[in-house]
């Protein structure tokens, strides 16, 4: 077990409070994996004190200066890489390959801010007279928090550290409580890599009391959060009343729809990986199948036996392919909303039993669910599960499918198989989200392009991801020159 400690203006430090608390391996609860301070708002307060102090040098440097930390926190991060996966799948549980994977993705974020330095700044634009000059520079916000959840404990941290500090912020991150192991590990890296004392700051604590401090306090310019629609909602009420900038980014209630024409093995392994892969434990997983009657019961044979073959069991075992929900919690809400969809009148076609057999007793794991005969009034089609199950809405045509699918409040990502290139390119005219793939799974991101949801899904003011995740972090200014004179 590794014992933690915050990180605040460089410093290793133990929280406020003396006190302190474990986490555990999702795979097998008995094992604790590492020991972390239980701050309180006194930190979070210590925390943003030792980022003003920062803020100002940062600013200053070169944005190539800044951008020269991340491509150097980016070689470091994959040197690490093996180990700092295992760390990850001990901690949240998803499998090692998985792990390994969203290691190398924050890798790659920081080498793409790193690059990316050398382009950052604002723009001229002609002016009307001659002997003029217009232009735009970007400029830091100056402290700004970020809040994370525990289901991509580094590359969520990463996606908004690298635009932040290539900005010229200096920064509080406040990782989700389950699994933070890697927020602070990657302090390490940038502390390594050579970032200024004080420039980002991590704190691990209780949401409401370190959260609310960063949401309320006056010195915080901006926040980015990224969490449950309850507690982001919460959150920007908070940061309205100050009238700070915020960007909320919650769940969804992604949709894959299939029609009569697609190829159902295509299907059937898209809506496995993207509904299966990470547990179900993505913000942007197929929950909703919407399928076209005619087709409905070849796919659900298709799609049980991928279901059947998945293999449930700690992701650092040789041949496992779906880790367990990350603590008992989750699993009981994943089984619970089994139990409130079948009291409902669904079917559950296969899964969605607890697994205790043999080296499973210890660990939170169940097998994954698919249920039909599921109708969009249904607690299940409505709300986020956030765990293995998947649920199968038949349809009689496309234009059903495509107001089912939007008849939600929330809208992340979507997809659809098909091979008729007219409904493919409708679907992505009308449906209401952030992210539409078609004939490809629903999870999976381009670091590169903008990534957001709509509706319930977000604010929808800025984008994560991509070159324009430095417009939320940067303050645009206007310059005019007369030099006709
Ligand atoms: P959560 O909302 O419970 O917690 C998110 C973060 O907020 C944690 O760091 C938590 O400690 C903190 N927090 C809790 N209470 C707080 C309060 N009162 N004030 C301030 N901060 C507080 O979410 P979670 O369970 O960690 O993550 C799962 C959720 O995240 C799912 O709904 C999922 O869809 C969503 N998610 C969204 C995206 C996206 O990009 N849209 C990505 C990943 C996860």
């Amino acid at each position: 077990m590794k014992a933690y400690s915050n990180f605040i203006g460089g410093e290793w430090v133990a929280a406020r409070s003396g006190k302190h608390y474990l986490t555990s391996n999702p795979a097998d609860s008995r094992e604790a994996v590492g020991s972390y301070p239980l701050s309180g708002a006194e930190d979070a307060q210590a925390a943003i004190a030792a980022a003003k102090k920062a803020a100002p040098g940062w600013a200053a440097a070169t944005p190539v200066a800044r951008g020269r930390v991340l491509s150097k926190a980016s070689q470091l991060l994959e040197t690490r890489k093996a180990e700092l996966a295992q760390l990850l799948t001990r901690e949240e549980g998803k499998t090692l390959a998985e792990a390994t994977g969203e290691v190398q993705r924050a890798a790659d974020i920081f080498r793409f801010f790193g690059g990316l330095s050398y382009t950052h700044g604002g723009q001229t634009i002609p002016h009307d007279l001659p002997g003029n000059l217009l232009y735009t520079v970007r400029q830091p916000l100056g402290v700004v928090a970020l809040i994370t959840p525990w289901n991509f404990p580094v590359a969520i941290p990463a996606w908004k550290l690298a635009p932040a500090l290539v900005s010229g912020n200096a920064v509080i991150l406040k990782p989700a409580s389950q699994a933070p192991a890697l927020s602070l590990e990657l302090a390490r890296v940038l502390d390594e890599a050579g970032l200024p004392k004080g420039v980002l700051n991590v704190v691990i604590g209780e949401g409401r009391a370190v959260g609310g401090e960063l949401a309320t306090n006056p010195a915080v310019a901006a926040l980015s959060f990224t969490g449950s629609h309850t507690v982001g909602n919460q959150v920007y009420q908070q940061l309205a009343q100050r009238m700070a900038r915020a960007q909320m980014e919650m769940g969804g209630k992604n949709p894959t729809i299939v029609l009569a024409d697609a190829d159902l093995d295509l299907a059937a392994r898209l809506v496995t990986t993207a509904g299966f892969g990470l547990t179900g434990q993505a913000c942007t997983a197929t929950s909703r199948v919407i399928i076209e009657k005619c087709v409905l019961e070849p796919f659900l044979e298709k799609l049980v036996a991928r279901a059947q073959a998945i293999k449930v069991g700690n992701g650092l075992h040789e041949g496992v392919t779906m880790g367990p929900a990350v603590n008992q919690a989750e699993l009981e809400g994943n089984l619970n909303y089994i139990d409130i969809a079948l009291k409902e009148g669904a079917r559950l076609v296969w899964g969605g039993a607890r697994m205790t057999e043999g080296a499973l007793a210890h660990g939170w794991f169940m097998q994954p669910a698919i249920l039909a005969d599921v109708k969009p009034t249904m607690r299940i089609a409505r709300e986020e599960v956030f765990g293995p199950v998947v649920a199968v809405l038949a349809v009689e045509n496309f234009e059903e499918a495509l107001a089912v699918a939007n008849g939600v409040d929330v809208g992340l990502s979507a997809s659809i198989v098909t091979r008729d290139l007219k409904k493919a390119m409708v679907y992505s005219e009308r449906i209401e989200a952030g992210v539409v793939k078609i004939n490809q799974i629903s999870t999976g991101l381009a670091l590169q392009a903008p990534f957001g949801g709509v509706k319930k899904s977000s604010t929808d003011s800025f984008k994560e991801q991509g070159v324009g995740a430095v417009d939320f972090y940067t303050r645009v200014k206007t310059v005019y020159l007369d030099y006709s004179a």
